[in-house]
Parts: structure tokens; sequence; C-alpha cells
């Protein structure tokens, strides 16, 4: 986001957002207003100040874990890395984190973490001091563990991050036989778990796959139904906007522009994704990308000619300002919060119909739920059931081949017979979730009659979360 954005943004909190949000919703339920306030406020909040030795000089780092709910545990969430990390970001982070796994059905109360550091200009080394420290903070105040509080990646973090966590916490637990399971996001090697670096793309491509296949949505913003063909314009070509601009390019939808922090490209014709990155690699920016037209200011990008807008980067970039000049009519929230409560009541009103951030980023953390499953049944998926289908198969096809007295091609056996690796079954747990959340906000949606997608979202998200309250006896 540019300073002139930011300051727009700056003027109202982040967490009163989300709380609009959530009273939209509350309308729709005849909850008692005291639970109503226990869910939504932040039940703890830790900030710490820690030095951290960079150079010849001692730097004192802010940092912050926010734990929104406790009403199922582990807390589950990602770490920021960030100059723009505060205490009211990560608090609404960590909310919106309760209330996503809630709606796909992942049994965590919502976390966030936050270290207010730009790690651009921090070498690897000290990134590494600082996040081992961080960790150890953790540590000390019970902030962390497989039971805990279970941390992921998230802006400016990733698998080196997680794995740098693991390690500090292991070497801080002797005997902890499921340590591993004390974050998620770690590469393959430690322990994590294969498709979780896709994940959050993956999960917005298939929520918004989801969307496309409806007729009724497609006709009430004049499309025709399926990706194909479909203008996109992806904000943001980090983890989550990378991935997602890599399915939706795959599946015959038309990349027409890419927007990063130094500026967008476009081309109507669309642009080949894997070429960009290969280009940004080459240059270190986007711009001037053969074919394709610079846009110096990158927020721009977001008014351009497209059927879907996929904002995969920071919060609040679809303000009261420039959402009239919005011309996408669909907006696939990637990002955590980009669409304020303004824009999104100027956004309702022309008919633009959004997907939720609450539903459709949720694919990070349903993998990494099968990731921490995977850690703590020290087994790897597939391990058990692989042979076994591809023996079971095997039989299956003789049986066919013998009545039928047809040989089976050998490129069609090799299709047919091979067991569940651990990448198909993660990426079918995850297109399962993301298509039977997506139907669950539809459905209550129409049946209650809500005015969108988001609020019927936070409907539902609120209902699960009473549901374990009631299980728990804690509020009959
Ligand atoms: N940071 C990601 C999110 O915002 C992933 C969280 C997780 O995997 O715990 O959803």
């Amino acid at each position: 986001m540019s300073k002139k954005n930011q300051s727009k943004a700056d003027t109202y909190s982040f967490f009163s957002c989300i709380e609009k949000n959530f009273d939209k919703a509350a309308r729709y339920l005849s909850i008692k207003k005291g639970l109503l306030e226990q869910i939504k406020s932040c039940n703890a909040v830790y900030r710490m100040h820690f030095p951290v030795k960079i150079g010849k000089k001692i730097q004192v780092i802010e940092a912050y874990r926010v734990q929104h709910s406790h009403h199922k545990l582990p807390c589950k969430g990602g770490i920021r890395y960030s100059i723009k990390v505060n205490q009211d970001e990560v608090m609404t982070l960590a909310a919106l984190m309760t209330y996503k796994c809630a709606i796909v059905d992942v049994p965590f109360g919502g976390a966030k973490g936050g270290i207010k550091i730009d790690p651009q200009i921090i070498s690897a080394e000290n990134i590494e001091k600082i996040t081992r420290r961080y960790t150890s903070e953790l540590i000390k105040k019970n902030f962390i563990g497989p039971g805990i509080d279970v941390p992921a990646p998230d802006y400016g973090t990733g698998e080196r991050e997680m794995s740098w966590i693991f390690d500090t916490f292991l070497s801080l637990s002797p005997g902890e036989v499921d340590a591993l399971a004390c974050v998620t996001g770690k590469p393959v090697s430690q322990g994590g778990v294969r498709g979780r670096k896709e994940a959050t793309g993956l999960g917005v491509f298939y929520g918004i796959r989801e969307l496309c296949k409806m007729k009724e949505e497609m006709s009430s913003v004049g499309l025709d139904v399926g990706l194909n063909g479909k203008k996109v314009i992806i904000q943001g070509l980090g983890n989550v906007g990378y991935h997602a601009a890599t399915f939706f390019h795959e599946a015959g939808a038309i990349i027409v522009a890419l927007a990063e922090m130094e500026g967008a490209i476009y081309n109507k014709k669309g642009l080949n994704v894997s070429n960009v990155i290969l280009h940004l690699k080459k240059t270190g920016s986007i711009l001037n990308f053969p074919e394709s037209k610079n846009i110096e200011d990158t927020e721009k990008a977001l008014e351009l000619e497209c059927d879907i807008l996929i904002p995969a980067a920071l919060e609040n970039v679809i303000h009261k300002h420039n959402a009239n000049r919005i011309k996408a009519k669909i907006i696939g929230e990637a990002a955590n919060g980009p669409v304020t409560p303004e824009a999104d009541d100027i956004l309702e009103k022309k008919g633009v119909l959004i997907v939720p951030d609450i539903y459709l980023n949720a694919g990070g953390v349903t993998v990494s739920y099968f990731e921490w499953l995977k850690n703590l049944s020290h087994v790897r998926y597939g391990r058990m059931e692989k042979r076994f289908s591809e023996n079971m198969n095997t039989e299956l096809l003789q049986v066919i081949e013998t009545s039928c007295r047809k040989k089976i091609s050998i490129e069609e056996k090799k299709m047919i017979l091979r067991g569940p690796r651990e990448i198909d079954l993660v990426r079918s747990g995850l297109e399962d979730t993301m298509i039977n959340g997506f139907h669950k906000i539809r459905d209550l949606k129409k049946s209650l009659k809500i005015e969108n997608l988001r609020t019927a979202a936070f409907v539902l998200a609120i209902n699960k979360i009473i549901d374990s309250y009631e299980k728990l006896g804690i509020f009959p």
C-alpha cells in the first residue's frame, strides 16, 4: 500500500471494521449480547519488546502475539514481519483467524503474531536472531506449543522462519515428542506437509471456481458460467498471489494485469505468469515485462476493466475513495481485510460480488491443520494406504479386463492403478473443504435471505463458535 493510501486507511481502526461486519451478522441471530461480546473480544494480547544485537548496535524490537479465541485449542495463525505491524492490526488478523477456522471446520481458535521489522532490509542472519528470540519470548509466556498456540507463515515470513521457530522450540523443550506440531508451514524435510506452500492460493482458486459454476450468481453479474476466458487481475505476487495467478492461468482464465509494490503490468490479451516470474527474478521488478504496458501507480491496476479482481497483498486497499472506480464484477479476497466496510457498501450497491477473506483465504490454515495432524500422528499421509490401494486397483482392473475381454492400455492403467500420495490427499482434502465451505455460506445466505456472502460467512462462523461454547458447557 502506498503512503497516500496508508494514511486513508489509518483514519479508523481495522479491528472496528471487523466488529462492524460481525454486528451485521449478529442481527440474523438471537444470541445474548454478553456472549456476542465474548466471541468478538481478544482473549489475550502479548506485546513484547526485546533487544537484538544488529551489527554493533542493540536494537529494541517490538513484537506481538494475539490469541483471539480460546473456544478451541490450540490457537492458530501466522506471524507477519512488516514495518507496519501494530497491535490493532495483529488483533484484527487474529480475530479473522477465529472466524476463518470456524467456517472451514478447522478445530482451532484464532491467533496472529507480528514483528515490526522490514525483512527486505535486514540480513538473513539478523532475521534468524530476531525469529529465535521472538520464539523464546513466546515459550517464556507459554504462548507457543502443539496444544497451546501454533504459528504459521504470513506476510513477510515463510518456510525458513518456521524451521527456525521449530528448532528453537525443540531445543528449549527437550523430550517433547510432539514438538514438530508447534508450528506449521515448515519445509517438507522438517516435518512440513506437501502442498502447504501453494495452499492459500489454491484455496482461492477453488473458491472462485466454485462461485463461477453457479448460474444464478453468474447471471446476476452478467457473466457466463465457468472460469475459462474470464479476465483476472491479481494484486500482490507473494506466495498467495503468485500461486493463485498460476492456478487461474492454468484453468484458462486470462490474467490481464498483475500488480506489485513498484507498479503494475497490463496486457488485455493475457500475461504468462511463469514468464513474469522469470522476468521478476532476472530484473528485480515486474515492470517492463515484454508485450505489456507499465502502470506506474500500482493502485490504478485495481480499477482496470476485468471480471475478477483478486487483492492478494495487504488490508484496506479498496476503500471509500476508489471503490466507485472498481470495474470488476467479482472480488475475491485473497488478502485479509482488503475491502473496508465503507467500500463494501459502495460495491454492494454497484452489484459487485465479494467473496470474503474469512472463507476464501482459509486454504492455508486448512492445510496447516493437515500438517499439524501429520505431526501429531508421526506418519506421512498415504504411507498406510498407498500400496494397499494400488494392489486393490490392480486386482480390480484384472477382473474388469477378464469380464470385458478387453485389454486396458498401459497409460490408462498407470492412471488408474496409482495409490494416493501425500500431495493427492492434501489437495483433495483442500478442494473438498473449499467447495463445502462455499455451499454452506451460499445456502445460509439463501435460507436467511442475507444481503451478501460476507455477512452469511460471519453468521456461519458465529453459529459454529456458539456450538463449541455450548459443547464446552460454558454458556448453557
Ligand atoms: N497466515 C495464514 C492465514 O492468514 C495461515 C495461518 C495458518 O496456517 O495457521 O490464514
